[in-house]
């Protein structure tokens, strides 16, 4: 494969109507300019992914031959694994064993998860009064528009692809400005597994320009949508305009509770993978971490001498752990908080630097504070990046009080010996996914999505179909 920089449309490979540049944040070097998608390309790929939808090559396509095509691009994606790989670790700064072991595997296995869908989307048959047959159809929504963020480029655009196709639907899929090129590479999969053109359209641009005008356009019946709450709120805004659709994936500020009766050792693990993998630039990254007071001094201790162990390094080399951030502006972000968290009382026991590699790149050690208070900006926020917030708690209650007491609702962990401890703890926290004794868990059959504001609709699992189908009531006189 080759690096692909146009916008894919109705099967063809199109210029756009400006270009953008994609950056390698590890060595500040352009790898591509890349085409955008403006209102005219928006309206086209619309058009082309409209009459896919309604050819019945598509329409009246035998959904174990739908099956087939979704196995056949898991396939594709699989045969070409290691230079998918390679372009998302230098697209997005994450190290190369993310991307071939962690990002890849999961978008084969989650096309392979979603092809055994497509051919069990079954009704159901209702018992009704009268001489009446009633059942219900699962029948696709139409035109799919799919808008995802740059921290897992191609898996979370397999979360939206693969149920959406399983489903029979046609899919626009804009990747973020920062992250274009796999997304590229999948769509001239799909064409190779042999998806009918127009099916599966990939238009890169900025989210003002090309995104705004995908949420806009009245020929979309859904955006699927992972980003930041903020981005959320306007995107449900400006669908509200022709009420299209949505399902929103969006930001956490995830709790990870940790208990004096835990495995100590293990939880330090969990506790350093939960807010460190993937550069903190995770949605459900365990940023809040709340230690039981009898045990926080020792607890942290070892914690600090994990994250000092965490060097950031070339994201290419098969060791390195801590990648670079994604971009300057979200470097700079990240620094930010770091100096409010400094600036507002926060104790730094880690980390707290940019850093680089031969002298280049967005790179930020990996960061702890302690003694944060719950009024504080970077216990608040989510600053996605390697920066860790370290609070106490007295008890169960009190832990409980505190990991609720945020805006979001997108994970939580807990690390305890005490099963019923974890059970109760579990039931109270007000987030869409629980890790007991593990944290930063994924299978395409679990539903992933938040509670609160962070969001609204379910990704992956049999909880998708719902996402990507409409319900369709049909009454049959039988006298
Ligand atoms: P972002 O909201 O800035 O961008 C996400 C996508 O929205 C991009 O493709 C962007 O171009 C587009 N966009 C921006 N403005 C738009 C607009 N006005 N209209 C339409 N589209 C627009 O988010 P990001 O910085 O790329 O990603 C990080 C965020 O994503 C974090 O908040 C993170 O928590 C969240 N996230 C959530 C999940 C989840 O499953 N809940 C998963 C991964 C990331």
């Amino acid at each position: 494969m080759e690096l692909r920089t146009r916008l894919l449309i109705g099967g063809e490979w199109v210029e756009g109507s400006d270009r953008f540049p994609t950056v390698n944040p590890a060595t500040e070097e352009v790898i591509a300019e890349v085409e955008e998608a403006g209102t005219a390309e928006v309206d086209a790929a619309v058009r082309s992914a409209r009459e896919a939808f309604e050819d019945p090559a598509w329409r009246d396509m035998d959904p174990h031959r739908r099956s087939k095509l979704l196995w056949r691009l898991a396939d594709l994606v699989q045969e070409n694994l290691e230079f998918i790989a390679e372009t998302e670790t230098r697209d997005n700064g994450k190290p190369a064993f993310e991307s071939a072991k962690v990002d890849l595997p999961f978008v084969v296995a989650n096309f392979r998860y979603f092809a055994g869908w497509a051919d069990k989307l079954s009704g159901d048959v209702i018992p009704v009064s009268g001489p009446f047959l009633n059942y219900t159809l699962r029948e696709p929504l139409g035109v799919i528009g799919a808008i995802v963020p740059w921290n897992f480029p191609l898996n979370i655009a397999s979360w939206k692809l693969a149920p959406a196709l399983a489903c029979g639907n046609a899919v626009i899929l804009k990747p973020a400005e920062e992250t274009s090129l796999t997304a590229l590479l999948l769509g001239e999969l799909a064409l190779e597994a042999g998806f009918p053109p127009g099916i599966v359209n990939v238009i890169p641009g900025r989210g003002p320009i090309t995104g705004q005008a995908m949420v806009e356009h009245p020929g979309i019946d859904k955006i699927a949508f992972t980003g930041s709450t903020e981005t959320g709120r306007i995107v449900m805004r400006s669908a509200a305009e022709s009420l299209k659709k949505v399902s929103l994936e969006l930001g956490g500020k995830s709790p990870n509770v940790v208990f004096a009766d835990a495995d100590l050792a293990a939880a330090a693990r969990g506790v350093t993978t939960g807010i460190f993998y993937g550069k903190g630039e995770v949605c459900a990254a365990g940023s809040r971490l709340f230690v039981e007071a009898s045990i926080k001094d020792e607890f942290m201790d070892v914690l600090v001498a994990r994250a000092a162990g965490m060097t950031v390094g070339d994201p290419t080399h098969p060791k390195t752990r801590l990648g670079a951030i994604v971009s300057k502006a979200q470097h700079e972000r990240v620094l930010s908080y770091i100096e409010s968290g400094i600036s507002e009382g926060a104790v730094l026991r880690a980390g707290g630097k940019p850093a680089s590699v031969d002298g280049r790149g967005f790179f930020i050690e990996a960061t702890v504070f302690d003694d944060v208070k719950p009024d504080m900006k970077i216990a608040r926020e989510e600053i996605f990046g390697p920066v860790l917030a370290t609070l106490a708690f007295s008890d169960l209650d009190d832990a409980i009080d505190q990991a609720n007491e945020t805006i979001y609702g997108l994970a939580a962990g807990v690390w305890t010996r005490d099963v019923g401890k974890a059970h109760r703890d579990g039931r109270r926290e007000n987030a869409g996914t629980g890790w007991v004794n593990t944290y930063n868990r994924y299978e395409p059959g679990s539903p992933f999505g938040g509670w609160k504001q962070a969001g609204c609709g379910r990704d992956l699992g049999e909880r998708a179909r719902e996402e990507y189908t409409q319900t369709k009531s049909v009454w049959v006189a039988l006298d």
